[in-house]
């Protein structure tokens, strides 16, 4: 039934005969620099490449300040923990995101809200945020507490989803109203910029993932980013087992993590870093050329949003209605062009329920018909 549209995904990956949703390339200096890691023998968190990600980093996004991590999720869990979320407080965020945006905030034992996505880009819907804020919520000092619980909702967390920029100088606008601060989780969108400027840099912080599907790689890794330099001094020393720097002595001044990326995976990375325009500008092309096609065909292909240079970490089209995406999945897996479904909605898994929600009627929708096709860099 997709046959053509499988046959033109196929065309696009002539030397493949199982076309991955998204591969890494590892053709530059990925060997040299993970080579000269383990000569120099620094392989764990202390190395030069780990400082040098950091620079080359901020001077890619423009980032003031860049704190490496072990991974997005560990990024995402000391954002919230530098804002002080304690037990029991609230963080907002989309229903249509990967878990682990969900999970970070379940690490501070604190509770997420889930709001609805915009239609438009798949991030946080600024409507259906305006909405359960009004409703449901009242600012008392310098707090937002939400009157249904009497909690205090302590962070707003929306995520630019597959690369595509959400409205994110309306979501802070609001959060700004109701002295919400907000983290964007920019895991998926490095390279992706909004009116100019490079996501992640709008919130109080922002966190990127270098986890292996992601457009650059460290293995596993991620990123701090901020404008203020005593968060960025803070997310340095927490995510360093907080040791005071000393020439012996381990004095650690509070309980820290161990999150600091290696120099082995840092050295990865610097290589991927090195080549992340030249990624982002073909993957653009890459989408170009599937937005004519499904164009022509009469399938809904999802562009970037108005105002914004996605990076189209991965392209994605929308069926008709649920069945038809499960047909195209079946069709699309069984002739190896390794198609995905889009996240369950989080209030769909079990351990999150329970937790509060605003209608989710545009999320729901872009669920049940959307599919994620082969999107990796067509560089050899
Ligand atoms: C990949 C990803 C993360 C987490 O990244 P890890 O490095 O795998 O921990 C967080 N949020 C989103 C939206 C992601 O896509």
């Amino acid at each position: 039934m997709f046959k053509d549209t499988l046959d033109f995904i196929k065309s696009l990956y002539p030397d493949k005969n199982c076309i991955g949703l998204h591969e890494p390339i590892f053709s530059g200096n990925e060997r040299k620099y993970v080579m000269d890691a383990i000569d120099s023998t620094f392989v764990s968190t202390v190395g030069a490449y780990v400082n040098n990600f950091e620079k080359s980093f901020s001077a890619y996004t423009k980032a003031p300040y860049s704190i490496v991590t072990s991974n997005g999720t560990s990024a995402i869990h000391t954002t919230l923990w530098l804002l002080g979320i304690q037990p029991g407080d609230e963080v907002i965020t989309q229903a249509l995101t990967f878990a682990a945006t969900a999970n970070a905030i379940k690490h501070c034992f604190a509770q997420p809200i889930f709001v609805d996505s915009d239609p438009k880009n798949l991030g946080m819907s600024v409507e259906s945020l305006q909405n359960f804020l009004e409703t449901n919520c009242v600012v008392e000092g310098s707090k937002c507490i939400n009157k249904k619980t009497r909690r205090t909702i302590r962070a707003c967390i929306p995520m630019h989803v597959f690369g595509h920029p959400v409205k994110i100088n309306e979501i802070i606008a609001v959060c700004d109203k109701y002295k919400i601060p907000v983290v964007e989780d920019a895991a998926e969108s490095l390279g992706s910029l909004y009116k100019g400027q490079h996501t992640g840099l709008f919130g109080k912080l922002g966190v990127f993932s270098f986890n292996g599907n992601k457009i650059v790689t460290s293995g596993g890794g991620g990123m701090i980013v901020t404008n203020d330099a005593d968060i960025a001094k803070r997310a340095k020393h927490i995510t360093t087992t907080a040791k005071v720097p000393h020439k012996w002595d381990f004095y650690h001044d509070e309980v820290g993590f161990n999150y600091r990326m290696p120099n082995l995976n840092a050295a990865l990375a610097c290589a991927q870093l090195e080549r992340v325009e030249e990624f982002v500008l073909n993957k653009r092309q890459t989408a170009q050329v599937y937005s004519e096609y499904f164009n022509k065909k009469g399938i809904q292909f999802l562009n970037e949003p108005e105002g914004a240079r996605s990076n189209y970490w991965l392209n994605a089209i929308f069926l008709d209605n649920q069945e038809q995406r499960n047909k195209f999945l079946e069709e699309a897996n069984a002739n190896n062009v390794i198609c995905r479904p889009v996240w369950r909605l989080m209030p769909e898994l079990p351990m999150y329920k329970d937790c509060q929600a605003t209608d989710l009627s545009h999320a729901q929708s872009i669920a049940d018909r959307l599919v994620n096709i082969p999107s990796s860099v067509r560089i050899k």
